[in-house]
C-alpha cells in the first residue's frame, strides 16, 4: 500500500531497563525534529547512517523477538528522538497493531503543533515529555525553540492523557542550566497539573 504511514527509523536499542519506562524496553530512535538542542545525540546518529523508512507492521516484526520480555516485565517499545509525534498517524497504527500486553511510550519535546498532539493522544500508553527547561530564555538558548509551544501542548496533552500517563523529564544540561533552575522547573510543572517527574543530568544518559 503506498499511501501507508512510514516511519524514518534510525536505530533498535533492544532490551533496554528502567531508561525509557518500566520494565524491559526496545527504543525506536527515529528522524527528524523540530528543534536544534545543542547536546543531541540524534543528529549524530543521523550523520552516521540514513534512516530507513518502515510501516508499522515491518516494525511490529523487527521488535517482536522481545515479546516475552515485554509481556513479564510491564515493558514494551518507545518512540525515542527525533520527534516521534511528527509521526501520529504511523503511531496510530502501530499502537492498534501491537499486542495486548505492550506498552507503548512516546518521548517527545513536544515542539509541534497541537494538531500532532491531539493526534498522537491515543497512540500510547504513557508519554515521556523532555521539558529541557521552563525558563523561556534556557529554553530558547539550549534549544532554538519556543518554549511556550511545548507548555500549551503540555496543558493540552494533560487534558487529553491525565497526568498519570504522562512523566516529565527536567534534564540538568552541561553549560546551560544549574540545578537551581531544575527545581524552578519542577515547581512550575507541578502548578501545571505534572504530578510524575524525573530529575536527572544529561551526563548518565547514553542513548
Ligand atoms: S528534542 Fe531531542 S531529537 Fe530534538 S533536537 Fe532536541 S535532543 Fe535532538
Amino acid at each position: 500500500m503506498t499511501n501507508e504511514p512510514r516511519y524514518p527509523l534510525l536505530a533498535l536499542a533492544r532490551l533496554r531497563m528502567g531508561i525509557d519506562g518500566a520494565g524491559v524496553t526496545t527504543l525506536v530512535a527515529g528522524a527528524g525534529c523540530p528543534l536544534h538542542c545543542r547536546w543531541c545525540i540524534n543528529r549524530k546518529l543521523l550523520k552516521e547512517g540514513a534512516p530507513e523508512q518502515v510501516t508499522a507492521a515491518q516494525l511490529l516484526e523487527r521488535v517482536r523477538i522481545d515479546d516475552l520480555y515485554f509481556r513479564a516485565s510491564g515493558g514494551g517499545v518507545t518512540f525515542g528522538g527525533g520527534e516521534p509525534l511528527l509521526h501520529a498517524e504511523f503511531l496510530r497504527q502501530f499502537h492498534s497493531l501491537a499486542p495486548d500486553g505492550w506498552k507503548i511510550r512516546l518521548e517527545t519535546s513536544l515542539a509541534v503543533q497541537a494538531e500532532q498532539v491531539i493526534a498522537a493522544a491515543e497512540a500510547a500508553d504513557e508519554f515521556i515529555v523532555d521539558c529541557k527547561d521552563m525558563n523561556p530564555e534556557i529554553y530558547r538558548r539550549y534549544t532554538g525553540g519556543d518554549r511556550d509551544l511545548m507548555v500549551s501542548n503540555l496543558r493540552r496533552l494533560l487534558d487529553l492523557a491525565g497526568a498519570e500517563r504522562i512523566l516529565v523529564r527536567v534534564p540538568l544540561i552541561p553549560d546551560y542550566n544549574t540545578e537551581k533552575d531544575q527545581e524552578s522547573s519542577a515547581a512550575a510543572l507541578k502548578s501545571l497539573g505534572i504530578t510524575r517527574f524525573d530529575l536527572f543530568p544529561y551526563s548518565r544518559r547514553d542513548l
